[in-house]
């Protein structure tokens, strides 16, 4: 039998580990505030800020969307950005992306003040995760790695197979999991789209994350027994229904069912996760900006 690894459940015990740490800080004035930057009209993007910021609302955590125009000038959302680093409301700061094709995404993240980047795009934090001091940990392999312990994956000596390598997801996610740490310490392999053959690395895996952006990729052939499969992908694919699309992973499920011994569901899996750790991260900047330790 396959266990299915719920990021909704362990999400809700993110949250309500939050409340205590939400209250010591309110006690002491401070709400911790994100401002989300949406940038053009991408429908994908206006759900996931939706999604994100109902989150904070719903927590009683201070919020704001700044909506801009897709035809934005480089410079323009440069001195937004600026705008937001230097205002005390906001502890976190999220920039939606992608951002549109005119604009250089490595160079607006470069803008964001570090100490407020709860995404840990900024290379300040790239570099504090990548020598194993973390500051802000990106949040969707940070959610990742919550699931695993959440559900007591041990991954030290164990061989974790990730397929994909972008700075948002693979390629975090592969620093963390060969961390030489209690929680991590796993031989890692990151394949991707000039990777021969993919079969050879994952037919040995005992973990396979996969964050790809192809539906159902992964299948049973590409698996051994017992393997614990993590599935980021969310892809739409078009059908007949009321929605007109379906959403489902970079796995498919129904094809490793009974082969894997655990796996996320898409929905319900990784998506949770990268929210409660988005909230994590942000009340983590409002403890680190006010200099409150919340341990
Ligand atoms: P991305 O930037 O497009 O990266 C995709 C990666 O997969 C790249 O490294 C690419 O290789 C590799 N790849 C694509 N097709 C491949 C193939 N046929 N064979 C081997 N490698 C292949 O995507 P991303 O931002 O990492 O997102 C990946 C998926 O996760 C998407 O479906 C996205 O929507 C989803 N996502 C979910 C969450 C969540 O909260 N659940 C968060 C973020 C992303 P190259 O580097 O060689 O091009």
């Amino acid at each position: 039998m396959t266990q299915l690894f719920s990021g909704k459940e362990v999400s809700t015990s993110v949250y309500e580990s939050l409340v205590p740490r939400i209250q010591a800080l309110k006690s002491k004035g401070i709400t911790p505030g994100l401002a989300a930057i949406l940038v053009g009209e991408d429908p994908a993007s206006k759900v996931y800020v939706r999604s994100k910021t109902r989150k904070f609302t719903s927590l009683d955590l201070f919020t704001e969307t700044i909506r801009l125009d897709a035809e934005i000038s480089q410079n323009e959302l440069v001195l937004e950005i600026r705008n937001v680093n230097a205002d005390d409301r906001f502890h976190g700061i999220l920039v939606q992306l992608p951002l549109p094709k005119h604009i250089d995404e490595d160079k607006i993240i470069k803008v964001i003040d570090p100490v407020k980047d709860v995404d840990g795009f900024h290379p300040e934090n790239v570099g504090y995760l990548t020598v194993g001091n973390p500051r802000f940990i990106p949040c969707t392999p940070k959610g990742i790695m919550r699931i695993l312990s959440h559900y007591d994956v041990d991954l030290s000596g164990k061989h974790v197979v990730i397929i994909g390598r972008s700075n948002i997801v693979g390629r975090p996610v592969s620093i963390l999991t060969s961390l030489k740490k209690s929680f991590s310490n796993a031989t890692t392999t990151i394949c991707h789209s000039g990777t021969k053959d993919i079969r050879f690395f994952t037919k040995q895996a005992d973990i396979i994350i996969v964050a790809m952006g192809v539906p159902n990729f992964l299948d049973k052939s590409y698996i051994k027994p017992g393997v614990v499969l993590i599935d980021v992908g969310i892809n739409r694919v078009e059908d007949d229904s009321e929605r007109g699309y379906t959403l489902v992973g970079d796995i498919d499920r129904k094809s490793v069912t009974d082969i894997a011994s655990g796996l996320t569901p898409v929905p319900g899996g990784v998506g949770p996760m990268t929210i409660a750790m988005l909230v994590e991260n942000t009340v983590e900047a409002a403890a680190l900006q006010s200099g409150i330790s919340l341990d």
